[in-house]
């Protein structure tokens, strides 16, 4: 048997996989097929089981023996097919059943075939057939079935392949038998064209052997896709059946399967991926209105992190943090908060640091740069605080709080954070960063150094140590209140080590870099080796110093100009010189004028303008600062005054006292034919720069002007650790001009100037004809021009002028600031004041005040001067204040130091308001009308026992009213105490 097998009937073909080529049964006309020889085969028309007609062929010669009748198909084109099935249907009589045919009858009968690629010709020629099998019947059938037509049907299929022709024939050979061939049917078998998971695969003819399987590939499905590395595929077995499929086609995004189809998910459903099965409803806060989407967009205000998946809710960013709260200490600020309200249905919130360092002014703010340093970081904060440093000293910043989650850079809504602004108080000042030996002598070494960068205050004092280098003995310190020193009683020819620290009341810095020098080498026979000579000189010296120490102090007693201690520098009257031109040149620098480049007016002084600018001397920085000239036409008087301003401040050099520049008083000015110096076209022609022969006094410029139009400016905006700061400073510089014999006669808030760090110098200084100029000062009964409010008692009655006059005035510069710029005695008369202090009135504690500053300012208007503290001791006091911050600790609202009736005819008379209303609107606050009623203030006995805190919860939020309405309550309650004769005097 060639390329077949044999397969028992049961395996009959299951029809839908089969492709018929040859079914003798289906045709109903004749079958025509080629017998040979003709006296053989046999076609018969008959009718089948079913009684259907159809085509048979007979033949039954068993009489005779060597029969060999061949039949033979027509030709059979098998297309695809490979293996073809031939299944016959014939029956076969019983040799038996027949009498006298032994020998020649037979059972069986051949079956062969031809392949060729066409029709040939009608001749059967037996060597071209190829013999598939001998067909035995199973069952025969003898006369009586014949008889009785039930003829016993045998079925025999047989498989011929592979086939590689375009078709063949058939061809049966009876070698004697009786046989009806009933039916043939020729067909191949074919895997019809499936869809299984997802995929189509296509109609596939069965391979060519019985065990093969063809592999297929499927196609998706629209909208389908492979799974990855698991394409689909199918193997079709020989019996036309799909078998073991292997990968898979699965929905894309956005689909879902349904059946054998991918169909796309509904609205408000979504499928982000291929793998998930089913579509998914849009999460909360998120939406879709189309079909087939892979995922939701979000509400408005919600969104998704870029790392977020689909399937997750929309979010949004968290709300401010809650709760921050700060601690300061020096310059460094922790903050502390706690978790927003709302993280935005997210749980990776972290938080974020904005940092700004403020001005004065709201809008002056400007991030912090990278100078400042935050532990653990600036961002990313997972828990709630922060520690930030390196912060400046006695400065304004902002520090805003942002809760931020992974959804906050996406959102354009606006950024919601907490809020502290914060002043940072003192810090030590930095380190002296070069130290410059100047001159080195055998026993001596003279240093000089710069200020610090960061003072962060006022320096007081520098300390330098030092150490013999080979030894290390023991440390020594020397100190200084200047920007260098003389280190004396050194060994010659020995190494020492310096170092060098600044301080200022927040205490000392640390030391800076170390300087080496070595002493000079002592000549031989020089005093050293003669102890005689040394005790000699020592006395010569001793008794020099005291003759002159006793006659010093005669002559300053009586002419109030000589030296008073030696090394101690003291004043000089630049009246006393008789050519004053000669005062200024001994003690200001002469400035060459091409040097200062003026910028712009910055105010107007008696003689002429104050114009801000630069100062750029040879070999130097340029410098910012203020430049005051003398009008033009001045007569020689005049100039003399205005250059007398300085002569005497040229004499001082403290950091609480204005720094004199130079003066410009020679030559001409270039700028009037030159274009290198441009005056701005806001001074007016009158000044002396536009008459060739400028007259200027170069001063430090000092940017935030005078204190009391700052503090008025800045009204509530301080910490009282930084209002007392500045109290130091003044009473610094003060001290440092009693010390040097200088009374100044107008100490005033108007005549202090304030820099950008906020330290405080004293500045207008003069004669007696300063005064005249002051707008405050008025003529009184004992002559000259005096400001009431600042002056002390015997000043102002026997123009007694001495330091302890200035303590006064200090005083009263203590009231001014603490009260951030309040006139003193507000708008009673000078008369009045001065009738009220005669009676031993005094101000009162301004809101908020310390008691312990109350008390200062209290001793300092002693009636007798001799009470009155001393600047050195005043700054003493202020040192322990801010050293022990809690000494200067009062709950708002409650400093009520006994008021003092201090009344004034000009004062709006209580008695005469009929209710709360004719009070405010006296005071020009009727607009806080309703507040007062809503509240149940509707009488003024109510109003007078009313508190800082009662008008604050009226809701007056404006410092400037809270305060206004506060003064006048503390009057008019005054005024109720003075009708009921109760005044309290201080
Ligand atoms: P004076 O003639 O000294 O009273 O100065 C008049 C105004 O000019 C002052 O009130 C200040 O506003 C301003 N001024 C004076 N000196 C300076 C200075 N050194 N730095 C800045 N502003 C100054």
């Amino acid at each position: 048997m060639h390329g077949c097998c044999l397969l028992g009937a049961a395996a009959a073909a299951q029809n839908s996989r089969e492709v018929i080529l040859l079914d003798s049964k289906a045709q109903q006309t004749e079958l025509e097929w080629i017998s040979s020889p003709s006296t053989g085969w046999e076609e018969i028309s008959g009718l089948d089981e079913n009684y259907t007609p159809i085509r048979t062929y007979q033949v039954c010669q068993v009489m005779e023996s060597n029969q060999n009748n061949w039949l033979r198909t027509n030709w059979i084109e098998k297309g695809d097919a490979q293996r073809i099935f031939v299944e016959l249907k014939f029956t076969l009589r019983d040799c038996n059943s027949l009498p006298g045919v032994v020998g020649t009858c037979k059972e069986t009968f051949n079956l062969y075939y031809q392949e060729t690629d066409a029709e040939v010709g009608r001749n059967i020629r037996e060597s071209q057939y190829v013999k598939i099998d001998t067909i035995a019947a199973d069952e025969s059938f003898t006369q009586g079935d014949l008889g009785e037509r039930k003829m016993k049907l045998n079925t025999e299929l047989r498989i011929i392949g592979p086939l590689s022709r375009r078709g063949f024939y058939l061809a049966f050979q009876d070698v004697g038998a009786c046989i009806a061939l009933v039916s043939v049917k020729v067909y191949y078998k074919k895997c019809w064209s499936i869809i299984e998971n997802l995929a189509t695969f296509p109609d596939t003819v069965t391979g060519s052997e019985f065990s093969s399987l063809v592999e297929v590939e499927g196609t998706c499905v629209s909208d389908a896709e492979e799974e990855a590395d698991n394409s689909p595929k199918m193997h079709c077995s020989a019996e036309g059946e799909w078998l073991v499929p292997i990968g898979k086609c699965i929905c894309k995004a956005g689909f879902h399967q349904k059946g054998d189809a991918c169909e796309p998910c509904g609205r408000g459903f979504y499928k982000s991926s291929s793998q998930d099965l089913q579509c998914s409803r849009c999460p909360a806060h998120s939406y879709n209105d189309r079909e087939g989407s892979w995922r939701c967009d979000c509400e408005d205000g919600y969104y998704r992190a870029l790392s977020d998946p689909p399937a997750v809710t929309c979010t949004r960013p968290p709300s401010a943090p809650q709760n921050l709260v700060y601690n300061i200490n020096q310059t460094t600020v922790s903050l502390e908060w706690s978790s927003p309200a709302d993280n935005g249905g997210r749980n990776d919130v972290t938080y974020r640091i904005m940092c700004r360092r403020c001005g004065w002014e709201p809008e002056e703010c400007l991030p912090c740069g990278g100078n400042v340093g935050y532990l653990p970081a600036q961002s990313g904060l997972v828990d709630a605080y922060v520690t930030i440093t390196d912060l400046l000293a006695h400065a304004n910043y902002t520090f805003e709080v942002e809760a931020v989650n992974g959804v906050s850079d996406l959102s354009r809504t606006q950024r919601l954070f907490a809020s502290v602004s914060i002043a940072t108080s003192q810090a030590a000042p930095s380190q002296v960063s070069e130290l410059i030996k100047e001159k080195v002598q055998q026993r001596s070494v003279q240093l000089s150094w710069q200020e610090p960068e960061q003072p962060n205050g006022v320096i007081t004092e520098y300390e330098i140590k030092y150490y013999e280098k080979v030894s290390h003995r023991i440390y020594s310190t020397v100190k200084s209140k200047s920007t260098s020193a003389t280190v004396n009683n050194l060994k010659p020819s020995t190494a020492y080590v310096f170092q060098i620290r600044a301080f200022t009341a927040a205490g000392y810095g640390t030391f800076g870099p170390r300087l080496e020098v070595t002493t000079k080498e002592e000549p031989s026979g020089t005093a050293e080796q003669n102890p005689v000579i040394i005790i000699a000189v020592v006395a010569v010296a001793g008794t020099i110093i005291l003759v002159f120490m006793v006659f010093g102090f005669i002559i300053g007693r009586r002419y109030a100009l000589a030296v008073k201690f030696p090394g101690t520098k003291t004043y000089i009257d630049p009246e006393t010189y008789e050519d004053p031109n000669r005062a200024v040149h001994q003690f200001a620098k002469e400035l060459d004028a091409s040097c200062i480049k003026i910028e712009r007016v910055i105010g107007a002084g008696e003689f002429g303008e104050v114009c801000s600018g630069r100062l750029k001397l040879p070999g130097k920085r340029d410098v910012p600062v203020a430049i005051k000239t003398l009008k033009v036409g001045y007569t020689e008087k005049q100039r003399r005054d205005f250059l007398c301003e300085a002569s005497i401040m040229g004499q001082f050099d403290h950091p609480n006292v204005v720094h004199l520049e130079g003066v410009v008083t020679r030559g001409e000015f270039p700028g009037v034919r030159t274009a290198r110096f441009t005056s701005p076209s806001s001074i007016t022609q009158t000044s002396s720069l536009f008459s060739g022969k400028p007259v200027m006094i170069v001063i430090e410029y000092m940017e935030n002007g005078s204190l009391d139009a700052f503090l008025r400016k800045h009204d509530g905006q301080f910490t009282v650790i930084q209002l007392v700061g500045m109290l130091r400073g003044i009473a610094a510089g003060m001290r440092y001009l009693s010390d040097m014999g200088y009374v100044h006669r107008d100490l005033a808030a108007r005549n202090i100037l304030v820099n950008s760090n906020l330290v405080c110098k004293v500045s207008d200084f003069g004669l007696s004809r300063v005064i005249d100029d002051d707008p405050e000062a008025v003529y009184t009964t004992t002559g000259g021009k005096i400001p009431v409010r600042w002056t002390a008692t015997e000043a102002i009655q026997y123009r007694k002028f001495t330091s302890s006059s200035d303590v006064w005035s200090y005083g009263i510069v203590m009231w001014e600031v603490m009260s951030y710029g309040e006139r003193p005695y507000w708008d009673m008369s000078n008369q009045d004041v001065i009738k009220a202090i005669e009676e031993g009135y005094r101000l009162p504690a301004p809101m908020d005040c310390p008691p312990g500053l109350h008390q200062l300012m209290l001793d300092c208007w002693q009636k007798d001067r001799a009470d009155r503290p001393k600047f050195d001791q005043i700054v003493g006091i202020l040192d322990k204040m801010i050293r022990n911050p809690n000494t200067l600790k009062t709950p708002l609202g409650t400093c009520t130091r006994p008021i003092s009736p201090l009344l004034d005819q000009n004062t709006p008379d209580f008695a005469t308001f009929r209710s709360v209303g004719d009070w405010l609107e006296a005071i020009k606050m009727e607009r806080y009308n309703d507040n007062f009623t809503a509240t149940g203030y509707s009488s003024l006995e109510s109003v007078a026992r009313m508190t800082i805190e009662d008008v604050m919860s009226l809701g007056i939020t404006l410092v400037g009213h809270q305060k206004k309405i506060m003064s006048s309550i503390q009057t008019m309650r005054a005024q109720m105490l003075h009708l009921h004769g109760t005044g309290v005097q201080v």
